[in-house]
């Protein structure tokens, strides 16, 4: 039997090994969940709900295990590994809260004989492949609303995230959700791509931009319901009248948590050349204080780098910067294993000729460009092909509100970042993908519309 290697990011030391599904376990998989589906659907919406409900009961009990084995697998600090499981519970509660409002039937006209209709079903059954960097967040988003509405989840967590999934997957079964309705399928790339391969009503993926098309050319022939969440180059802009040590420190956590590997962290930064100097100090002032090390200690804020290979993207967006005349103010290196560890890195003077200013890092690193006024923030801000979320410091809603209306990004924030609410939908414009998840919009997702006239005899 195949088996996968689970390696401690922080360590460099192999933790695990778990078996790996081939393409035959997976097509057995495919099948089981196609012929247990129907009975799921057909499981009055109560009980589908109390399974739900002592999975996350499930989630508050085992906090610390769970938390723990986040951080040994991923290298987050385990303070946000706490973070992020404690973050999964009012997520459930809003998709239990909204589940009947969201896919009772709508009763539409009524009049002259005829009768319309909506109702919402399931759209049977869904693969869910996912990232490794907020697992219980991009699982969960899926996994909970589609089991909700009926749907059976063949549910692929990353390989660097690959303890967790399992996890997941076995509190959902102790929590009572039938085995054969959401299975877990291991491995990597490989096991991702022989999933895609089987009859599928639903494709759900969280991940890069370079998977996201690759999937998408693959299912493109078949028609089927495909949804993608992928990267960004988040930006946001320090307007002249910013409270500046709010925004810096609000910015310097938004860039930093997660150790920078957040889809929605923020990688680019705009100031107005007014307050530019005093931004600098204040934000390296807190980039510098963030204790980076042993990810179980419970001081640290900076953890490893998940993924090794992502140390030679960081280390290519500096050389390029560099090369390209910008400032270097902290880090720019590597740190010594074992393990993979990045310095917090911080550039002044840089422009959209620069790699660090226009792809994604995904690191602890960022750029701080000087502005002169407000349009040239905008316009920046749009120079980009991605667009998940964007931001703006200000003391005056109206001008955020009129700036923030003109920004290409699916989420927009004023005086914040780095933030995902359970009540908003999440997607992205551009090659930030396609779809979305969370809201009400987030819950019918799974399902689709059928239209019914009635004509009375
Ligand atoms: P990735 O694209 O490397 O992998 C994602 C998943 O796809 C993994 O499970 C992987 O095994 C699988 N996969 C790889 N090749 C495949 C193939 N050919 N066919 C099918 N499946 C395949 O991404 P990652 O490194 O796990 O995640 C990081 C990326 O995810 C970043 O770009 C980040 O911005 C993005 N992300 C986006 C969001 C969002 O909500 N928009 C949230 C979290 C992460």
């Amino acid at each position: 039997m195949n088996m996968l290697q689970i390696t401690n990011p922080a360590t460099g030391k192999i933790i695990h090994e778990v078996p790996a599904d081939d393409a035959a376990s997976i097509a057995m998989k495919a099948d089981t969940a196609r012929a247990a589906q129907p009975r799921w659907a057909a499981t009055p919406l109560d009980e589908r709900v109390a399974a739900i409900r002592r999975f996350r009961a499930l989630l508050v009990d085992e906090l610390e295990p769970l938390a723990t084995t986040l951080t040994r697998e991923v290298g987050k600090p385990l303070v946000q590994s706490r973070n992020e499981v404690n973050g999964l519970l009012p997520r459930i509660d809003f998709f239990i809260e909204q589940l009947h409002p969201a896919i009772a039937d709508e009763h539409v006209f009524h009049g002259g004989g005829m009768h319309e209709q909506i109702s919402h079903i399931p759209l049977g059954v869904v693969a869910n492949i996912s990232a490794w960097n907020y697992p219980y967040f991009v699982g969960g988003n899926v996994i909970v609303p589609a089991l909700l509405t009926g749907n059976a989840v063949l549910y692929k967590p990353s390989e660097y995230a690959t303890l967790t999934g399992l996890h997941i997957a076995r509190l959902m079964h102790e929590a009572g959700i039938p085995k054969d309705v959401l299975q877990a399928v291991i491995g990597g790339g490989d096991a991702g791509a022989a999933l895609l391969a089987q009859r599928l009503d639903g494709v759900f993926f969280t991940g890069s931009h370079a998977t996201g098309v690759r999937i998408a050319q693959t299912m493109a022939p078949r028609l089927t319901k495909l949804q993608l969440e992928l990267g960004g180059k988040d930006p946001s802009y320090v307007r002249a009248d910013a409270d500046v040590q709010a925004a810096a420190a609000s910015l310097a956590d938004g860039a930093m948590y997660n150790t920078g590997q957040s889809c929605c962290s923020v990688e680019r930064i705009y100031v107005h050349e007014s307050l530019h100097d005093a931004f600098v100090e204040h934000f390296v002032a807190a980039v510098v204080g963030f204790k980076l090390g042993d990810p179980h200690d419970e001081s640290t804020y900076i953890g490893a780098i998940t993924r090794a290979a992502q140390l030679d993207v960081l280390d290519a967006q500096v050389a390029d910067a560099q090369a390209k005349g910008a400032r270097l103010l902290c880090g720019g290196h590597r740190l010594p294993g074992p393990g993979n560890w990045y310095a917090p890195t911080v550039f002044t003077r840089v422009d959209h000729t620069m790699e660090l200013m226009r792809e994604e890092s995904f690191g602890p690193i960022i750029g701080i460009q000087k502005v002169r006024s407000d349009e040239e923030a905008v316009t920046l801000m749009n120079d980009t092909r991605y667009g998940l979320t964007a931001g703006v410091y200000t003391r005056d809603e109206a001008t955020a509100r009129e700036l923030l209306a003109r920004v290409n990004a699916g989420s927009v924030y004023w005086n914040c970042c780095d933030r995902v609410s359970p009540r908003l939908p999440w997607s992205g414009h551009g090659d930030s993908g396609i779809g979305l998840t969370l809201s009400t919009h987030g819950i019918q997702t799974f399902t689709r519309p059928k239209a019914w006239h009635l004509r009375q005899p």
